[in-house]
């Protein structure tokens, strides 16, 4: 690891001249479980490190009627520590929860899974399920992306030169919706997903028709990937065996794996099918109001 500088930033504007000022040498340093692994291998360097997590912005949430805003910096163990944030977002609980054991995650935060861009991140999918806008601070001031837009290849992503992630905003849970994540890996702890998937369903007032989902996946391509198709698709279908059985053949098609010591080419694209079709089945059993844990 090559010798930085280190500097904690108070403000969102404080953190953005520090990094503007060192460009590509400059990292953001939120729980760091990631990015200290990273220089300590040498996979990453930097002249600057620029801790985040005293900027009020970025460690903070709040939910009302409008949604959560959620701090980039919040570490898991507080999203799932919260009831009213398992009871409205048990998607993103799911992701929370399976980031690493207990220690990571009282470090890990959503936003430094989403920034390191990893194509087999667990929160990811999740994100994209949610239909979440990233908020932005930047030199230039401030800008929202589309989550499903933000991951641009293996490790890298939409951010310029000074810019941080301060925000991830969720659209209201709205009444009969439900989102649920799932992912395989070989172990039953700290392992990388062999593939991920996030499903989030709205239902009609019965609960027997899917009026809008949205569907994605981690480890399937060089980035996560929105089904936007396959997610289309679903409106109007009753939510039934057979719906999610089409999707899961869509989900199928769709990925483009690469072969690893994790898994085959074939094997990942099998996954990625049962993978939406068992997530899709928890998103609905939840937006029914019906209790569906991942782990079972
Ligand atoms: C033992 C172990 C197990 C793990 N298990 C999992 C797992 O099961 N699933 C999984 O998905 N990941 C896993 N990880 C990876 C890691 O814990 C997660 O990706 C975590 O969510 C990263 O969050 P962080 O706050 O620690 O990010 P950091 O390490 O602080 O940052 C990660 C990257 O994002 C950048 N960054 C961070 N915050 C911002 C910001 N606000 N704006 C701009 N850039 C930013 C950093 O510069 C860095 O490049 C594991 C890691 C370890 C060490």
């Amino acid at each position: 690891m090559n010798d930085f500088e280190f500097q904690t930033a108070t403000t969102v504007d404080e953190a953005v001249s520090l990094l503007a000022a060192k460009g590509d040498r400059a990292r953001v340093l939120t729980g760091g479980t990631d990015l200290i692994v990273q220089l300590r291998e040498n996979l990453r360097e930097a002249d600057l490190v620029v801790d985040v997590k005293k900027i009020p912005e970025l460690i903070q949430y709040s939910l009302t009627e409008k949604g959560l805003r959620l701090g980039a910096g919040v570490p898991c163990y507080r999203i799932y520590g919260d009831e009213a944030i398992r009871k409205a977002y048990p998607g993103l609980v799911d992701s929370a929860r399976i980031i690493g054991g207990w220690q990571i995650q009282s470090r890990a935060s959503i936003g430094g899974n989403l920034c390191n861009s990893s194509p087999a991140a667990d929160s990811i999918p999740t994100l994209i399920a949610y239909n979440v806008i990233c908020h932005i601070a930047g030199p230039e001031g401030r800008r929202t992306v589309p989550v499903a837009e933000f991951c641009t290849a293996p490790g890298r992503n939409v951010l310029k030169r000074g810019e941080l992630l301060t925000e991830l905003e969720f659209p209201a849970a709205a009444r009969h919706s439900g989102g649920a994540y799932l992912r395989f890996i070989p172990r039953n702890e700290m392992d990388i997903a062999v593939v991920g998937a996030g499903a989030w369903v709205q239902l009609d007032a019965k609960g027997e028709t899917i009026e809008r989902a949205r569907l994605a996946l981690a480890a399937v391509a060089p980035t996560p990937l929105f089904l936007a198709d396959a997610s289309a698709a679903l409106a109007g279908k009753p939510a039934t065996e057979a719906t999610f059985k089409e999707a899961a053949a869509a989900a199928s098609a769709i990925a483009r794996p690469i072969n690893d010591k994790r898994g085959t080419l074939e094997y990942r694209k099998h996954l990625a099918g049962v993978l939406i079709e068992r997530s899709l089945v928890g998103a609905v059993r939840r937006a029914r109001g019906e209790k569906w844990d991942p782990h079972v």
